[in-house]
């Protein structure tokens, strides 16, 4: 049989539920005896276990894909040892693939007709396109959008991090494990104006120190 397979991205920012929608997908995929399997860069290995968790409460066993690992060896080998093609790969946090692992997903899409459905970001907290992020642009079959609301109602598209202070963060590495950081999905317009508003609250400092002198109130308007 002719098989035809896809590669997908499914991208939003940060609390979009990617990972419980890849976990639902997983768990509707049990119901119907299809098979599938788990995938997540090795990023943050500190849980120790290798399982997709999400703040829901489901969580499903996967395979840790490291900076140098070669997916298309991988899943081939995965092939072999369970005798059979598999016909759905999930990958989560696919933001954090290199371009090449997104390449070799693609391969195993048209040459074994599997189908490789990637969630992740779309950007890093400077709003800059993830590695593996853009390499699933220019290439997935399919790019749907997770989409979820800032608090001021419109869609979110930057993931924000913020200091221990709550304070947005602009410089710093992609990737920051085990620090204070927190996150925050915020729509552009809002992540623009609180930076504006801190940006701001942080000079006023400076306000207080600049003297006016009273003879510029006296210049005569025909200087304008
Ligand atoms: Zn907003």
């Amino acid at each position: 049989m002719y098989r035809k397979g896809k590669l997908y991205f499914r991208y939003g920012t940060m609390g979009s539920a990617k990972t419980a929608l890849l976990l639902t997908t997983a768990y509707n995929f049990e119901e119907r005896h299809i098979n599938y399997v788990c995938m997540k860069p090795a990023v943050d290995t500190r849980e120790g276990s290798n399982v997709i968790r999400s703040r829901i409460g489901i969580e499903r066993e996967c395979t840790w894909i490291y900076p140098d690992t070669d997916l298309y060896h991988t899943i081939r080998n995965i092939f072999r040892s369970r005798g059979e093609l598999i016909d759905w790969f999930l990958v989560d946090e696919a933001q954090f693939l290199t371009a090449r692992q997104v390449d070799q997903l693609s391969r195993v899409v048209d040459d074994y007709g599997s189908n490789v459905v990637c969630y992740g970001l779309r950007t890093d907290f400077k709003s800059h396109l993830f590695e593996g992020s853009r390499r699933l642009f220019e290439i997935a079959d399919t790019i749907d959008e997770i989409k979820s609301t800032c608090n001021c109602g419109h869609k979110t598209i930057i993931n924000a991090r913020l200091d221990a202070n709550g304070g947005i963060v602009d410089e710093g590495a992609q990737v920051m494990i085990g620090g204070d950081e927190r996150y925050v999905a915020v729509c552009r317009k809002c992540w623009r104006n609180r930076r504006i508003e801190q940006m701001s609250r942080a000079a006023l400092p400076l306000f207080d120190e600049i003297s006016i002198d009273p003879a510029d109130d006296a210049q005569p308007e025909s200087v304008l």
